[in-house]
């Protein structure tokens, strides 16, 4: 039984910030490798214009051929209407939004404020009436921005209100630009959890500090079971100057595993689906512990 889910995000959140293209043919059977290690759920791309982020262009083929895959559960971001009505249209899973908690990240990245893009998603959600696939909004920039720089934490907390209001299914609190501490963390997780209860789902955080997998902690303590997470830390966010790198999967597996919490995914296997991925993008950074030293002699997986 997973006590942990992870949504692997390296295929959007990775992709679409690396500076080389990974072939359609590739990124196919790199999912296919980590659906096979057991990861439940991957956010595959994005539906955003292919002009402005070419390396998404091939979305709609993607989520096809992860329709195909069993037991895999498929995602694809969606940045307003136009996006999630062709995200409806792939027959995707799951739509998530990025909902900006800084106002200028909010404008440059979806040229929207804040609340012009909780009308937009509310406008999806009654777009989708009752068959429709699962709706997340992830408020991104929650512990910090490059911009804005602080972004007040009442702020966070009443966007994340007016998503609910707004009828999503679940909310994510997300370190876009890898800001966050722990104490932030465990502060900002409760005081919205005190407001949505069980909407609030999972955590999206980057390594971009350091901080990545201490803050995972710090959200798992807090109750959060959700994560999203990418190989080898691929990511970061274009908008965002400085932004670089998703909390690292195979990490992030390690440390869950090794606690005795289940994530459901098998590390043996993880790796080899790291292997394709360098393979297929063999001059892009890409980061990783576990990649580096191996799993310990002794190492027990979670039952
Ligand atoms: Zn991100």
């Amino acid at each position: 039984m997973r006590q942990i889910h992870i949504c692997e995000v390296g295929p959007r959140d990775g992709l679409q910030n690396a500076h080389h293209l990974m072939p359609t043919e590739a990124k196919k059977a790199w999912i296919a490798a980590m659906a096979a290690a057991g990861i439940e759920e991957i956010e595959v791309g994005s539906f955003v214009p292919p002009k402005l982020i070419p390396a998404m262009a091939d979305t709609g083929e993607i989520v096809s051929f992860a329709l195909t895959l069993k037991d895999l559960k498929v995602v694809a971001l969606a940045p307003n209407v136009k996006g999630f009505e062709r995200a409806v249209a792939s027959g995707a899973h799951k739509v998530t939004f990025p909902v900006s908690a800084s106002r200028a990240h909010s404008m440059a990245n979806v040229r929207m404020t804040p609340e012009q893009m909780v009308e937009e998603v509310r406008k999806c959600v009654q777009l989708r009436g009752k068959a429709g696939p699962e709706i997340e909004a992830g408020v991104s920039t929650a512990f910090g921005c490059t911009m804005q720089g602080v972004v007040p934490e009442d702020d966070v907390v009443r966007l994340a209100v007016m998503l609910v209001d707004a009828g999503v299914d679940c909310v994510a609190l997300a370190d876009t630009v890898g800001y966050a501490n722990p104490a932030q963390i465990r502060r900002l997780f409760k005081k919205v959890k005190a407001e949505i209860g069980g909407k609030l789902e999972a955590a999206h955080l980057h390594d971009t500090r350091g901080l990545g997998l201490a803050n995972a902690l710090a959200a798992y303590e807090e109750g959060v079971r959700h994560f999203d997470s990418s190989m080898g830390g691929l990511g970061g966010c274009p908008f965002a100057p400085g932004a670089s790198g998703n909390v690292i999967t195979e990490d992030l597996v390690f440390m869950f595993e090794s606690m005795g919490a289940s994530t459901g995914v098998n590390l043996e296997k993880l790796m080899e689906a790291r292997k394709l991925m360098v393979a297929a993008i063999p001059e892009e950074p890409v980061y990783g512990h576990m990649a580096l030293a191996g799993l310990p002699k002794g190492f027990r997986a979670a039952a």
